[in-house]
């Protein structure tokens, strides 16, 4: 007979893999690189393997260290200044900013209007930092994406742009924690929430990131497609097969810009574009991650500075990108504020309302999030524990009925479509690397 998943919090890493509550971030590989090793599993996404037996200091230290099986506020770290009407649904939030990187070219090639890599590099080349940790796509298996240090504004503009697929950014923290300790220039670091949450839990393992981590950059996600998505998409798009695809972008190039995949067809060259609609709306959204449909943080609330798209008004055709900032901690006012007088972004103040007003599905989706979870419970699955982050007073007010049966109706039949009460395995997928000649 199979085996069920246990009805209880995971006690080491593998669990957290195989509970489904993973969600690729790569804190356990950093915190404890002896017991974690992450590797590409196409079908799920990054996933950990992990080589030291749940009993060992290590995997206890990756463990403490995960986001994806519990995620907390600190109620005394929250900034005296925090809008109190946004707190409970989407952090703190001390300022929000609409705008866009002042470099042209930055603000073409970034997902909205480049301010994450405009905030990012003004530190660096102010000497406030001496590179950015982020993600980009691997050098020998575009498809795939991998943690890079840059440390030049062509390094930053090439990496600009979201990839709609798995990454680790969090695996590449141990340059910064070794700036930490030694006393060397920091790092920025730029994630997707469950990132940089990771990297904040982290901390408390790591000391040396306190000091190594010069800004934390959020990204707003609602939710990380696994590889199966991208290779679905090129195949859509008229790739005969994945290794003819010689690089892919997803947005970005234009607001938000369009997927497009350069390759070879029939030996040919080949590029190929899907609208955003018809890449993430079509495709890539319906192969995200388990973990995101139960993700409370979908705005980067543990970060310095978060960015998103101010999607509160209709984009024209041929509009030049533009982000909304938003600015959660003092270090990150400063860093706005710094970047601000410089030229490196340009931005107005907006209201605060701005923020639920640009991303009206995740008012909805906080309330659901509280429904699904309640149902894992109910069923005995393991699901993440969440403290300070209130969740139930959305289901109850932002959830119409038909919604809140959903959020348990609906997971219910998930839960038992997908097979959902028997560990998830991590299978190591060889990378679909781009072909070469000799292949
Ligand atoms: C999986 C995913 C889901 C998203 N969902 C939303 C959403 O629901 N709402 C919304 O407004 N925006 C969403 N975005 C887009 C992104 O948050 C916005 O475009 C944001 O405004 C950043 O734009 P920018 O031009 O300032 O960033 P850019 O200047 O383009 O910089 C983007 C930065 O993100 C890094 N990055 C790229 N891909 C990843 C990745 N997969 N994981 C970690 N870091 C990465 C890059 O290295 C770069 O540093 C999503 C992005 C991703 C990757």
């Amino acid at each position: 007979m199979s085996r069920r998943l246990p009805a209880r919090a995971p006690r080491d890493i593998t669990e957290v893999a195989e509970g489904r509550l993973c969600s690729g971030c790569g804190t356990c590989a950093f915190v404890s690189p002896d017991a974690v090793r992450m590797v590409d599993d196409l079908a799920a996404g990054r996933r950990p393997l992990q080589l030291l037996p749940a009993s060992s200091s290590s995997t206890r230290a990756a463990l403490r260290a995960c986001p994806g099986a519990a995620l907390a506020h600190d109620p005394q770290a929250v900034p005296a200044n925090a809008d109190p009407g946004l707190l409970p649904g989407w952090g703190p939030v001390l300022e929000i900013w609409e705008g866009y990187a002042g470099d042209p070219e930055l603000r073409y090639a970034g997902s909205s209007g480049g301010a994450a890599s405009a905030l990012a590099l003004h530190l660096v080349e102010s000497g406030g930092a001496a590179g950015v940790i982020h993600t980009a796509a691997r050098a020998d298996a575009p498809l795939l994406n991998e943690t890079v240090i840059s440390t030049s504004r062509d390094e930053v503009l090439a990496r600009a742009g979201s990839r709609y697929a798995p990454a680790s950014p969090c695996d590449g923290l141990a340059a910064a924690d070794r700036a930490g300790t030694s006393g060397a220039a920091p790092y920025v670091f730029i994630g997707k929430p469950c990132d940089v949450a990771g990297a904040a839990k982290a901390a408390t393992e790591r000391p040396g990131l306190r000091e190594g981590v010069a800004l934390t950059i959020g990204v707003f996600c609602a939710g990380t497609p696994s590889t199966a998505g991208t290779l679905e998409l090129v195949q859509r798009m008229g790739f005969a097969q994945p290794q003819d695809v010689e690089s892919i972008r997803y947005r970005g190039n234009g607001w938000p810009g369009e997927a497009v995949a350069v390759g070879t067809r029939d030996g040919e060259k080949y590029e190929a574009s899907f609208s955003y609609a018809d890449s993430w709306g079509a495709v890539l959204q319906r192969h995200r991650q388990w973990r995101c449909h139960v993700c409370l943080d979908h705005t980067g609330e543990f970060a310095d500075v978060s960015v998103g798209d101010p999607w509160y008004r209709e984009v024209e055709p041929g509009e030049p990108g533009r982000s909304l900032v938003v600015v959660r901690t003092e270090r990150g006012r400063r860093a706005v504020a710094a970047a601000r007088a410089s030229g490196a972004l340009v931005l107005e103040r907006v209201a605060n309302d701005v923020l639920p007003r640009s991303q009206p599905n995740l008012v909805r989706t906080r309330g659901a999030v509280w429904g699904r979870i309640a149902t894992m419970r109910l069923l005995g699955l393991p699901a993440p524990r969440y403290r300070h982050m209130p969740a139930f007073r959305s289901w109850l007010r932002d959830l119409t009925p038909r919604d809140k049966a959903r959020s348990f109706v609906g997971t219910a039949r998930r839960i038992r479509a997908r097979g959902m009460r028997r560990p998830a395995t991590v299978s190591e997928s060889a990378p679909p690397r781009q072909r070469t000649d000799a292949s």
